[in-house]
């Protein structure tokens, strides 16, 4: 499998350090507020990533952390809190404001139809291995104390033989452009392991340390919670291509500087942000669309996932309602394709399944793999079972839910929606609870059958 690595900034085949096996670290969100369609569209590339991986036969163990204490508003460490600033807004602790919107993404990662990670970290239940970490970096004298915290010394890190920045897309690394410039850091591009909680005032979320009471500075969880779970070295870490010039480089040199030059991460994978009607989006501009908002429009997870990969992850992608209006048509009539084949699943065809797995191995070209499924699904010289069964086969890729759900023709959305909420709850072994949609699914003239790991829905 070839991979764009932004760290050699070329092409590289996939070599993981054990064979066969591939370790993942994505950086999560930070739950103060909900997530925007542009967060999902990172994780749903680490989704792809890990997927891909799975069909390509790699064993692979998937860690994802969730900033569920405030980094700061900035890139640099002054400025707000961003869970301060949530708790703030909605009138509760820093503590109730995260755990709302943890709850809040795993379910969105469920709508989704996203892998659960194999480790789902937060930054609050590590408090005792980012404080180890940082006393590792100041025994090594990679840490000194200001007023205001503990500061990464990236000077003496460059004297003791390191490179730092190496990632980054900047030339230099610089604090964050809108705050105040902190007098007492030895170098503009140190940055906070550990902040102190502001004298005389209590935080919500405060710990004791051997410096003094605080909170964690922004980039110290990650190489903490990722080294905790893969190792001191592993294959593969993601995130939207904002976290490069900053808070991986940061991430590198805390790491790399605390296990003496190992090198952290093999592959560094950046996805490209998603732009709303060709420009940025933000809260300040209304346009940082939610998952309710895309569901106020009628629009499921699914619609914008289709979306998603219609664009290869190094491009930005430009969305616009338009263009999700297109993605779900697509998919509809996708999965109406599906339910039009007959009969019972056959084996996979090898030529059509190699061409498939081709795609997944040039660079995770999603934007090929969808349409060698239309390809697929139009070519005359295959049996409708073999169809079926590469379908079945090639969504443990796509995450469409094409194979499991078979829609006779003209069903109400409003059923389809129930349909694909009581396999979930099948999934998850909620009988009683998928039992209850099939009645409501009944009660609007429709039946649902299960055969041979599929779910038929049919006109009654
Ligand atoms: P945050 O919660 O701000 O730490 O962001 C969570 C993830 O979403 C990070 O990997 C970001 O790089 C990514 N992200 C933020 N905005 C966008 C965007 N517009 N398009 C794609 N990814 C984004
Ligand atoms: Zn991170």
């Amino acid at each position: 499998m070839r991979l764009y690595n932004s760290l050699t900034r070329k092409r590289e085949e996939f070599k993981p350090i054990k064979k066969g096996e591939a370790g993942i670290y994505a950086c999560g969100p930070t739950v103060y507020d909900f997530l925007q369609i542009g967060n999902w569209r990172t994780y749903v590339l680490g989704d792809l990533l890990v997927r891909s991986l799975k069909y390509l036969g790699f064993e692979t163990k998937y860690v994802m952390n969730i900033t569920d204490v405030g980094h700061l508003v900035s890139d640099g460490d002054e400025g707000e809190d961003k869970l301060e600033k949530g708790a703030k807004r909605e009138g509760e602790t820093a503590w109730d404001v995260a755990e709302k919107y943890t709850k809040d993404f795993k379910q969105g990662m469920h709508k989704m139809g996203l892998l659960k990670p194999d480790v789902l970290a937060k930054a609050t239940g590590h408090i005792k291995e980012q404080i180890d970490l940082v006393e590792k970096l100041e025994k090594k004298g990679f840490a000194y104390k200001t007023s205001d915290g503990v500061y990464f010394n990236t000077t003496e890190f460059e004297k003791q033989g390191n490179k730092y920045g190496e990632l980054s897309t900047l030339d230099e690394i610089k604090e964050g452009a809108r705050v105040e410039i902190n007098k007492e850091k030895k170098d503009k591009r140190d940055f906070a392991l550990w902040k102190f909680s502001p004298e005389g005032e209590k935080r919500d979320m405060e710990w004791e340390s051997p410096w003094g009471v605080g909170f964690p500075g922004w980039h110290i969880e990650c190489s903490a919670m990722s080294m905790k779970y893969l190792g001191e070295q592993f294959d593969l870490h993601v995130g939207g291509e904002d976290l490069r010039s900053t808070h991986h480089p940061n991430e590198i040199a805390q790491s790399e500087g605390a296990t003496g030059k190992k090198p952290f991460v093999k592959y560094w994978i950046h996805g490209a942000f998603l732009l709303v009607d060709g420009g940025r989006m933000g809260k300040s501009l209304g346009n940082a669309y939610t998952l309710q908002d895309l569901d106020n429009k009628g629009f499921s997870p699914f619609d914008l996932k289709y979306f998603y990969l219609i664009g290869h992850y190094r491009k930005q992608l430009n969305f616009t309602w338009e263009a999700l209006e297109g993605a779900k048509t697509a998919l509809e009539r996708l999965r109406k394709r599906m339910a039009d084949l007959q009969g019972e699943t056959l084996k996979v065809d090898g030529v059509w399944e190699e061409k498939f797995r081709e795609r997944l191995e040039d660079d995770l070209d999603m934007p090929g793999a969808l349409a060698l499924v239309w390809e697929m699904v139009k070519d005359k010289d295959l049996s409708d079972g073999e169809k079926l069964g590469l379908i079945e086969k090639w969504d443990e890729v796509l995450g469409l839910g094409l194979s499991k759900v078979e829609m006779k023709l003209e069903i109400p959305e409003e059923v389809v929606k129930l349909v694909e909420k009581r396999s979930r709850l099948r999934e998850e072994g909620k009988w009683n609870g998928a039992d209850s949609i099939r009645e409501e699914i009944e009660k609007l003239g429709y039946v649902v059958e299960d055969k041979g790991g599929r779910t038929l829905v049919r006109k009654r």
